[in-house]
């Protein structure tokens, strides 16, 4: 057996969603900007995409730009609306991702903004009381807050942190890359101004994600050229990834209920058997309760151990594939800056176990049994 439990990191193609994307490279090989019919043909299979993708949304087709995943989306929704708006003041949290922090911090360094973090607890909750004290001092703010924590799997409110960026004129960005294709998003409901997806975390291909700008907001181009995607990102579009992106996400919205059902499952059974099985388990940030984080990843923390340094090695080669801290740099157990914030033991190793609709509940009976092996004393 090979259990998979790395689906935060990238999730398998859905065999439904290669399907769809075949004809677009093996028969349409038409330049979606041509004027003739092979290009037409391409042309109206990215525009059907862009309408899947925001009925899906209930948002407007132009309110949807394709990108090559999430990093990018989340580049532009923080460098392309701070520089179009002349924006001031940003606000972020240190539990962001790295393609949210790392442009913020490239603007701070360059003098663009002055960047200002939100206060949170132990668990990785965010203060939104802190929050409205920074949003009342700095007007005209870019804030940017995650949906959910790849690492940890909180979630976060972000109802509650769209109604007070709405009451302080801020734009608000969310990077929902891990929760797109695995909750429903209604941004009539929302009070976002952008919202990112990635395809490969919904079981679509690599390469591809989208960013949602809403309606009257109007970024600056970070990719300069022949004007594609409302010259907001110019290059010959990803077609086969633009149409693998929308048949992913429509499967992934059509079976969300049946597939939260399974997946909530695998991961209560996983609590249940770690906490069985191994003397000193703990959960990091809200990752074991439910109604607060991903139903799709849990966080472990181990116990210290001289094993520790070696864990993801050991887990590999018992045929177990999981994650020591953030999904970009699976496989790194040491440097998690999310663990470091929370102000985790570092003596305590971390492994996230993230799962997806294609996992069985034979996998976390072997996957616990592998790392409880590994933790078991050694006797002589
Ligand atoms: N944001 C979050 C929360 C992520 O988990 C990831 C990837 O793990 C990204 C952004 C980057 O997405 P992509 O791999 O599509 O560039």
């Amino acid at each position: 057996m090979y259990a998979y439990f790395d689906n935060a990191a990238t999730t398998p193609l859905d065999p439904e969603v290669l399907e769809a994307m075949m004809p677009f490279l093996s028969q349409h090989y038409g330049n979606p900007s041509s004027l003739h019919g092979p290009g037409r043909q391409v042309r109206a299979a990215i525009e059907n995409a862009r309408k899947t993708v925001a009925h899906l949304l209930n948002a407007a087709p132009a309110e949807i730009s394709f990108t090559s995943g999430g990093t990018e989306a989340d580049n532009y929704a923080a460098f392309g609306s701070i520089r179009t708006l002349g924006l001031r003041h940003a606000i972020t949290s240190p539990l962001e991702h790295h393609a949210v922090l790392h442009p913020l911090q490239a603007l701070e360094k360059a003098g663009e903004i002055e960047l200002h973090y939100l206060r949170h607890d132990a668990q990785g909750k965010l203060d939104l009381a802190h929050l409205e004290e920074l949003l009342a001092a700095q007007p005209r703010t870019f804030v940017s807050l995650m949906h959910a924590n790849n690492e940890i799997g909180n979630l976060n409110d972000i109802e509650a942190i769209g109604e007070l960026c709405a009451q302080h004129e801020a734009v608000f960005h969310t990077d929902t890359v891990q929760t797109i294709g695995h909750y429903r998003h209604d941004v009539q409901k929302l009070k976002n101004h952008f919202l990112v997806g990635s395809a490969h975390k919904f079981h679509g291909p690599k390469g591809v994600g989208f960013l949602y700008t809403r309606s009257g907001l109007q970024v600056s181009p970070l990719i300069h050229g022949g004007a594609q995607e409302r010259n907001v990102r110019s290059g010959t579009e990803n077609v086969y990834g633009i149409v693998g992106l929308a048949k992913a996400l429509e499967i992934a919205i059509r079976d969300l209920a049946t597939h939260q059902a399974h997946v909530q499952g695998l991961k209560d059974r996983f609590i249940a058997k770690l906490r069985a099985e191994i003397d000193e388990v703990q959960f990091n940030g809200c990752s074991a309760i439910s109604d607060q984080s991903l139903y799709t990843v849990l966080s472990v923390s181990l116990p210290p151990s001289a094993i520790s340094e070696m864990l993801l090695f050991n887990l590999d080669i018992s045929k177990v594939a999981a994650s020591g801290g953030s999904a970009c740099t699976s496989g790194a157990q040491a440097g998690s800056h999310v663990l470091e914030a929370l102000g985790a033991d570092p003596d305590r190793a971390t492994v996230r176990f993230s799962m997806s609709k294609m996992n069985t509940a034979a996998e976390v009976d072997y996957a616990v049994e592998q790392l409880a092996k590994l933790y078991r004393p050694v006797t002589a």
